[in-house]
């Protein structure tokens, strides 16, 4: 027999409307809670250009309702690989992810799958302020990480970074030398790998933009410099030099200015919620982009909270039910994040995702909804 449950909805307030607040906002609005949602910036449109959208992700989107015809999004069925100077070319296709998976990984822009959790998470309007759950979404920067650990933890340089631009498809017609960008073979990404430099590329938005993530040593001192700065395409081109001919034409695409992101990671912290109050994607884990599975985690944190705290939930039993939520995500969450950076750190660990079967599995298999209830009906409903 379970215990007898409370009869009002929580009040659950959310800080940060990115990918992983909106997320939980659908989770816990789908329970039956009363949500508000804070977000600092003024404008919520997502930054950044497009995302990977893997089927872990994509499972929990499901569940939320999502409409994949919404994202214009493009299959992501593996990586044709270059090698930096001259243009080597292997293709590594991922085993049938419908197949094993049930759903097919996709490319993304990122405003348009927050464009969509922005509309599955809208309910009625809520003008609770005091509330029973606090979820602190609020990405790598967080403030709410600091109430958590009752101080401040900033991730810190890794003396990485990465140029992020987008190009428009159309540009790429006439031009037989960049054929290798989204006609050589299969429709998938492209890795380029120079011995410390990469480009990352892939098609989004029916195939009609070009995605472009290029990671790199940083040369200055990160501590010194704003997260976030704008360049031009000749500090891009500098930064490749010693690409080949093929590659630096396609940077000429890039018009300024560029992005340039330094990559930072969390360190791996000691507890993702106090009491009342639970940490989510980015503010909880921030990684690399290596595995492209940043977001996804935070997809995943969502469903997980949402199953913890099921409609009759008493205010009383929301510390030991964000216990619960921690205990069945902090593993994953932290092997993502190790993962992440030393797959682009470590040599011999280099593009290890790409290369392991089991590693995709353990990342494209997961069903964090699934997982999550068997935790809870194990720790909670008592027979
Ligand atoms: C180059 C690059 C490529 C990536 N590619 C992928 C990929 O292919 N696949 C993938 O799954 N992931 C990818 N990621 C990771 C992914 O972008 C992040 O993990 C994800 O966006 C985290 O979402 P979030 O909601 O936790 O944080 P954020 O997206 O950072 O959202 C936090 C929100 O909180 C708001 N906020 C901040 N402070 C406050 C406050 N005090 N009060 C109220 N609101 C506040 C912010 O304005 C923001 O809207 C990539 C990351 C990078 C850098």
């Amino acid at each position: 027999m379970s215990a007898p449950t409370a009869d009002r909805p929580l009040n659950i307030a959310i800080v940060g409307a990115g990918l992983g607040g909106l997320s939980a906002a659908i989770a816990l609005r789908r329970q039956g809670h009363l949500i508000k949602v804070f977000e600092a910036s003024l404008v919520n449109k997502e930054i950044g250009a497009a995302i990977g959208v893997p089927p872990n992700a994509m499972r929990v989107l499901e569940a939320f309702g999502y409409d994949q015809k919404n994202l214009r999004s493009c299959d992501y069925r593996g990586v044709v690989t270059y090698s930096a100077e001259g243009g080597e070319r292997k293709a590594m296709m991922f085993k049938d992810q419908a197949k094993h998976y049930g759903r097919q990984g996709c490319f993304c822009h990122r405003t348009a799958l927050h464009e969509e959790l922005k509309a599955l998470s809208s309910g009625q309007a809520d003008e609770t302020y005091e509330a029973d759950v606090v979820i602190g979404a609020d990405g790598i920067r967080s403030t709410m990480r600091t109430v958590v650990l009752g101080s401040s933890v900033v991730p810190p340089a890794t003396n990485m970074c990465a140029f992020r631009w987008t190009v428009d498809a159309s540009k790429l017609e006439g031009r037989p030398e960049l054929d290798w960008v989204l006609k050589d073979g299969v429709p998938v990404g492209r890795l380029v790998r120079g011995d410390s430099a990469h480009i990352f590329l892939y098609p989004c938005q029916d195939a009609t933009l070009v995605n472009v993530t290029m990671m790199h040593p940083d040369a200055r001192d990160q501590d010194k410099h704003s997260w976030y700065s704008r360049v031009t395409q000749e500090d891009v081109l500098r930064e490749y030099k010693d690409f080949g001919p093929q590659f630096k034409a396609f940077i000429q695409l890039a018009e300024d200015p560029i992005n340039l992101w330094q990559l930072r990671a969390m360190p791996l912290l000691p507890t993702f919620t106090r009491g009342r109050l639970a940490l989510l994607g980015d503010a909880a884990h921030a990684t690399f982009p290596t595995l492209g599975q940043g977001a996804a985690m935070a997809v995943e944190d969502s469903a997980a909270v949402g199953c913890m705290l099921p409609y009759g939930t008493k205010p009383e039993e929301v510390p030991s039910r964000l216990a619960a939520y921690q205990d069945v995500r902090k593993t994953r969450d932290d092997f993502v994040r190790i993962e992440s950076l030393e797959q682009l750190m470590i040599p011999s660990k280099r593009g290890l995702f790409l290369r392991s079967v089991e590693m995709q599995d353990v990342l494209n298999g997961y069903d964090a909804i699934a997982v999550t209830q068997e935790h809870f009906d194990k720790t909670f409903i008592k027979c």
